[in-house]
């Protein structure tokens, strides 16, 4: 459905960000006519440059990331048309009046703010953008991840933003939650009774979810390094998965209602205190070793500043949530770097037969397992056991019942960014982190970062190539389980 008429200013609009996602996905989504001509997307950034220069760069962004079929020469031209460059310094008075000039030509449509800067910059944008009464009631801001790296700076930055919109106007953006398998999560759940009834520790044995990538740091090492896994992956997309898959049912699918429920959630996770840190958690750096079937260097020499770091680009924990629902229920979580296969998988599995009518020799061991694929391929995966056909005796094997949503669909899915750009110009925050949450989850790691900061030692390492620190396997088989693979 078309979206009401916007100004979509971006700052941040010469970056890494912006080329990648933003403009392909806002071409993208005027190209399938999402908005029209009468929207305005005015890029800012602190470069001098001419309208006709942000524009060639554009388009060469858009031919590097877009896929080659979905560009339409005369489409990409009129789309070009729709962006006006601005050179605004978010530090200094440069640009401020410019833009709230050609804002103050359209006093009623939509305008969103996507802050694609450095975070450092959100408080300072913010104000000047009240300064130079740039906003509007149906005005709103788009804050990119990370919102803070512990508890004080997320604080820090909610509050600044804060001065000068109000929450409801905040849209935090976690582009996992607008992967299509996410929001499938909220469809299996509660359009399917036969799942929901499942949902609970009498059946779900425990839940696995992993995000693995291939490369290395690449040329991000100097932003990686001040970062890590736990916070540039663990503490957002994938607490927000663990939250859609362990909330309660919400009473309606408005923003609130959802946030509320995932709020809920990272609430009752229980706490890793400090005698559990080693027996709970697990910390990785990833060593030389073989990617895709060449030699690669470990991350001290990707990093390739000549000292030592202790920044994990692995970690594994298992979690807790402490509800009538989940007690007793672990949820293991691994995410790293230079991992064999880039994937992101949620496993969910069932308990074994309470009494089994087959000898184990012929059923082997095979739990039932429902796998919730995000990527490589969008889809879902429910093994279920069933006879191996032939006369040869009673021999079961898991058997998937398998959905590949593209298949099934018969076409690819929009980016995540299409979505949520889209649900910003709606006013459709359901897919946005709300301030609390954002500061619950930095609450519940805050524990882990005081104790490796406490003592600061080198993250266990891993072959390039491997899953990671054997101590990773051992904390799901210290209990009895194995991860999924
Ligand atoms: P980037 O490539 O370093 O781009 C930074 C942008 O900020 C540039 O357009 C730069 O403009 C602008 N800028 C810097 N100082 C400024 C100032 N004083 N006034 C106005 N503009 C200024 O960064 P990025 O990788 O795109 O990341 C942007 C944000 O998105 C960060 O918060 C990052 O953590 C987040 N993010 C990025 C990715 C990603 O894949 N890149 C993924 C998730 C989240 P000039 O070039 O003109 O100086």
């Amino acid at each position: 459905l078309p979206v009401p008429a916007f100004d979509g200013v971006v700052f941040g609009a010469t970056g890494d960000l912006t080329m990648r996602k933003l403009l392909p996905s806002l071409y993208l989504r005027y190209r399938d006519r999402q908005f029209g001509d009468e929207s305005r997307i005015i890029a800012a950034a602190r470069s001098e440059m001419t309208e006709d220069q942000y524009r060639a760069r554009a388009e060469e962004a858009l031919r590097s990331f877009v896929g080659a079929g979905e560009l339409e020469q005369d489409t990409v031209t009129r789309f070009l048309a729709r962006l006006t460059y601005l050179r605004v310094d978010a530090v200094g008075e440069a640009g401020w009046s410019d833009l709230a000039s050609l804002l103050a030509e359209r006093p009623d449509v939509v305008r969103s703010f996507y802050l694609a800067t450095s975070p450092e910059l959100y408080g300072s944008i913010c104000t000047r953008l009240r300064d130079c009464g740039a906003i509007s009631p149906q005005s709103r801001v788009v804050l990119e991840k990370p919102i803070g790296h512990d508890l004080d700076s997320a604080r820090a930055i909610n509050d600044a933003v804060g001065e000068v919109f109000e929450e409801r106007q905040i849209y935090r953006i976690d582009h996992y939650l607008g992967k299509e398998t996410v929001q499938n999560l909220l469809a299996l759940r509660f359009a399917n009774p036969i799942f929901e009834r499942l949902w609970n520790a009498d059946i779900i044995d425990h839940v696995q979810i992993t995000v693995a990538e291939t490369v290395g740091v690449e040329g991000r090492g100097g932003y990686y390094d001040k970062s890590g896994a736990l916070r540039d992956m663990l503490q957002n997309h994938m607490l927000q998965l663990l939250c859609l898959l362990a909330m309660e049912p919400p009473v309606t699918l408005d923003a609130d209602a959802v946030r509320d429920e995932k709020l809920k959630v990272l609430r009752a996770l229980q706490t890793i205190r400090p005698h559990e840190v080693a027996t709970h958690t697990v910390r990785g750096q990833y060593a030389a070793g073989v990617a895709g079937g060449k030699p690669v260097e470990g991350y001290l020499t990707d990093l390739n500043t000549g000292e030592r770091s202790t920044t994990e680009t692995f970690v594994a924990l298992k979690a807790q949530v402490n509800s009538w629902r989940w007690a007793g229920v672990p949820f293991y979580l691994r995410t790293g770097k230079r991992l064999p296969r880039k994937v992101s998988e949620i496993v969910v599995q069932f308990r074994k037969p309470p009494f089994s009518l087959f000898p184990d020799e012929v059923t082997g061991s095979e739990p039932n397992r429902l796998l919730i694929r995000l990527q490589p391929e969008e889809g879902m995966r429910l093994e279920i056991m069933t006879k191996e056909p032939g006369p040869g005796g009673l021999h079961l094997r898991p058997t998937p019942l398998d959905i590949n949503f593209a298949e099934t669909f018969g076409r690819g899915f929009p980016d995540a960014y299409e979505r949520l750009l889209m649900d910003v110009v709606r006013g459709n925050a359901t897919l946005f982190m709300r301030r609390d949450e954002v500061e619950a989850a930095w609450s519940w790691v805050s524990p882990l970062l005081d104790a490796w900061a406490e003592k600061p030692e080198m993250p266990k390492p891993y072959a390039a190539g491997s899953w990671g620190p054997t101590a990773a396997i051992a904390l799901i088989e210290r209990d009895g389980r194995t991860w999924y693979e």
